[in-house]
């Protein structure tokens, strides 16, 4: 029987957030004055192993998913990721695996994912002025670490890449026009996200979004863009092409336009919790009955379960909190559970 949430949602897209640490800062996810040195993440012991991961995997596609995307913190520390690419790529049923990354590693990594099975690669990269690029990063990383990242993964054959682009007015806004520019004439997708008031740490605030139609206004400027149709029910990127034919953006509106109504994924945190939605409070925990003892079949009811009861729609609410309730609000942390 077809697997559906309260609002006759389907289950398609598997996100599985494999780590909580990351190499970068960016003030947006894990500002670095709150995620210190004596920031304590998860010990290992608390992650779920690749077999554990790829257990729950198989069970969680029989319900419906056929999309899977790595993602974290930065999935490339992960230790030997690659094998749990080539042990997810061997799951019957698995249509699409992706993974989102900052390609810091990459270079060093490409290979072995490669030839683990990884098809398809999400970059994500703010901005092409190194010193805005490195405020976004928490001054992690300068722009031509990020650069040969990304040349590693086109000489590698991912073409078209996606690229993604938060936007945040003040920060990066007056860079973008160049940021379209530089990644149509590679062929790759770039899309620009609205920044969003993701966990509670990032001191998000309406003035820092710059809405989608504004970038789009920008963009078409110097480079006239017309709506595409959408490819499939829950894309959530709206598209448009250059009008000379030369490619697409996409834009990720959560904030000013949301898309909870084909909402059709799951977040499996590093720790094996459940999250229906990226601004949960809480997640359903897998790993302590799965370390118990449970069966597949006793998974699936709780995975079940926890789909069925899903009634989030949290970015179409967000107008209606005020800021005090909507910091009162304990939501996971994006790098917890990934974008
Ligand atoms: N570390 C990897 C990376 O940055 O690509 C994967 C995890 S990161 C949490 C996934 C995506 O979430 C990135 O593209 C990042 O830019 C985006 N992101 C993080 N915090 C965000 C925020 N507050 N608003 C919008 N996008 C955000
Ligand atoms: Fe790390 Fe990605 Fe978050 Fe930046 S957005 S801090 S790279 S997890
Ligand atoms: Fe999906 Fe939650 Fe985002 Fe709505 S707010 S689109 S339900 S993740």
């Amino acid at each position: 029987m077809k697997l559906l949430d309260q609002f006759n949602r389907p289950l398609r897209d598997l996100r599985i957030s494999v780590t909580d640490r990351c190499n970068f800062r960016c003030p947006y996810c894990m500002p670095a004055e709150i995620f210190g040195e004596r920031y304590q993440f998860l010990p290992k012991p608390q992650l779920l192993t690749f077999e554990e991961i790829a257990r729950l995997t198989r069970i969680i596609v029989r319900l419906g998913a056929v999309k899977v995307r790595l993602t974290g913190g930065e999935p490339l520390l992960r230790q030997d990721i690659e094998e749990l690419v080539a042990m997810l790529d061997s799951v019957d049923g698995v249509e699409d695996l992706a993974m989102t990354t900052n390609a810091y590693l990459l270079p060093a990594k490409i290979d072995a994912l490669k030839a683990a099975g990884l098809k398809r690669l999400t970059i994500s990269f703010d901005s092409l002025d190194d010193e805005v690029f490195r405020v976004m990063n928490g001054g992690r990383s300068g722009l031509k670490k990020v650069l040969a990242g990304l040349e590693a993964a086109e000489a590698a054959g991912y073409s078209p890449l996606k690229i993604n682009a938060v936007v945040q007015r003040g920060v990066n806004d007056h860079t973008l026009v160049d940021l379209a520019r530089f990644f149509r004439n590679r062929g790759h997708i770039l899309r620009f996200i609205e920044y969003m008031d993701v966990g509670n740490k990032n001191g998000w605030q309406m003035k820092q979004v710059l809405p989608s139609a504004d970038v789009v206004e920008i963009i078409n400027a110097e480079m006239p863009l017309e709506p595409v149709p959408g490819n499939y029910f829950g894309e959530v990127a709206r598209r448009y092409r250059y009008a000379d034919g030369s490619g697409e953006i996409g834009l990720i509106s959560s904030v000013t336009q949301p898309f909870c109504g084909s909402c059709t994924r799951m977040r499996l945190s590093p720790e094996g919790r459940i999250f229906t939605c990226l601004f949960a409070v809480e997640g359903v925990s897998l790993r302590d009955p799965l370390r118990s003892g449970a069966t597949d079949d006793e998974l699936e009811a709780i995975i079940r379960a926890t789909w069925g009861d899903r009634n989030d729609r949290y970015s179409e609410i967000r107008s209606s909190l005020t800021q005090e309730l909507r910091e009162r609000r304990k939501k996971v942390e994006m790098y917890h559970i990934g974008g």
